[in-house]
């Protein structure tokens, strides 16, 4: 018996809710959880045959957790609310005795900056406890770290330097949108650009390097910009061979013009000001103007390509691979009701959830995906929607 509690009802926390039902062999009971149960509620009525509980909770209070945890009693909770709740989360999970998994590393509020070392300290209350924490099952983090492993494991004997790029080749017609959470996402492409050059941390400003890189399958020819992104820090910890690491993201020049006017204006800051009497945070009261990301679904049209492209040595000569998965946005639609970007996180939270509670991956303590074998993920994930292909070749230096 699996029992399995989601929190956040998101676009992601949708994906996550369908494809646990799908999987009535690993998931035999599911609740899912967040703070505004109508959202939970519409999830569960999507999904047919009553296989979804719902509850309300605040999951910035710790105690309504715990009671969430106790009155429920899941094998594992499944975090894809936002990244301020992973403390909580993990709170709650360490004094409930529940392995955890989320898909975004902690971030406090009123800092932008988001970072490992706050979760990591968790590693030995959560060894000593016995109970499991998974951190980044996502697609990035998450799969690309997998991709970087499964390079190191089978294609190369040394990797020197990893691109990670992402690309969404998908339209939803809307003049400005993020394809997820819209404070998160702004806060993440915002932040003081970094990558990763002979063992230390090389900083320019945010999406000021650009490059043009030729996507497989059709998607062809697209400017991508280098932005800092989370499996960075664990990758080059955990693959200390990695002397540069950069990570690499698609823009329309619309999305940013839209981004650029906002930020003079100040609209994306994410302190507070004063407005009529009342402190309101430009970022959260922009938020609310945006598209709700997850109506975006039924209008997005076109695919996403994210991979990573491994350099290093095999059998003492040069070598490169490519590794990428491509995610068609109807295709997910017509599956699970929301776009790809929700689907390629939600989907790998499942796995690494099936990982988990199949104890093919499974330690005690607070691990990072790249630190499990990536076979046995990468056969279930094709699976379970999201194949993977392998070229081995020559691409520019990026
Ligand atoms: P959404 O904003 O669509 O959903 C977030 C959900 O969390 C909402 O249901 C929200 O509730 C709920 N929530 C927020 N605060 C609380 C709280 N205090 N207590 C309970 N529930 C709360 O976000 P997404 O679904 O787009 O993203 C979910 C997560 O996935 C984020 O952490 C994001 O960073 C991560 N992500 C990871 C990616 C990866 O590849 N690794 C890619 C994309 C996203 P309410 O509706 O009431 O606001």
């Amino acid at each position: 018996m699996s029992k399995v509690l989601i929190i956040g009802a998101g676009g992601v926390g949708r994906v996550v809710a369908h494809k646990c039902a799908q999987r009535t062999d690993i998931f035999t009971e599911i609740t899912l959880a967040s703070r505004t149960l109508e959202k939970c509620q519409e999830i569960a009525a999507e999904i047919k045959g009553d296989r979804i509980k719902t509850a309300r909770v605040d999951a910035d209070r710790v105690p309504e957790l715990v009671a969430l945890i106790k009155k429920e009693q899941p094998r594992l909770v499944i975090n894809v609310a936002l990244p301020y709740q992973d403390l909580t989360i993990m709170d709650a999970c360490l004094e409930t005795g529940v392995d955890y998994l989320d898909t975004a590393n902690y971030e406090p509020v009123d800092t932008a900056k988001f970072e490992y070392s706050w979760q990591w300290a968790y590693h030995d209350r959560f060894e000593k406890k016995g109970i499991m924490a998974l951190l980044g099952s996502g697609f990035d983090p998450g799969v690309t770290n997998v991709f970087t492993a499964l390079a190191a494991k089978t294609y190369l004997d040394v990797v020197e330097e990893i691109d990670i790029i992402d690309a969404n080749a998908g339209n939803h017609g809307q003049p400005f949108a993020t394809n997820f959470n819209p404070e998160i996402n702004i806060r993440e492409v915002t932040a003081t650009c970094r990558h990763w050059e002979n063992g230390q941390w090389v900083e320019s400003p945010p999406l000021a390097t650009r490059r043009t890189f030729d996507f497989p399958e059709g998607i062809g020819p697209m400017s991508i910009y280098r932005l800092y992104h989370e499996e960075m820090e664990s990758l080059v910890k955990h693959l200390p061979t990695i002397k540069k690491a950069q990570f690499w993201m698609t823009f329309s020049d619309n999305y940013l013009k839209h981004l650029e006017v906002l930020q003079n204006v100040g609209m994306t800051r994410i302190d507070e000001v004063e407005f009529n009497g009342q402190k309101i945070v430009p970022i959260q009261f922009l938020k609310a103007l945006l598209p709700d990301p997850g109506s975006l679904g039924p209008l997005t049209k076109g695919k996403t390509c994210i991979g990573v492209i491994a350099r290093g040595f095999k059998d003492g000569r040069r070598k490169q691979v490519y590794i990428y998965n491509i995610c068609d946005h109807q295709a997910c639609y017509a599956e699970t009701n929301s776009q790809a970007i929700s689907y390629t996180t939600g989907v790998p939270a499942v796995v690494g959830g099936i990982m988990m509670l199949t104890g093919k991956w499974h330690k005690a303590g607070v691990w990072n995906m790249e630190q499990f074998d990536p076979e046995p993920f990468l056969a279930e994930l094709g699976p379970m929607g999201l194949p993977h292909t392998v070229i081995e070749g020559e691409w520019p230096e990026l």
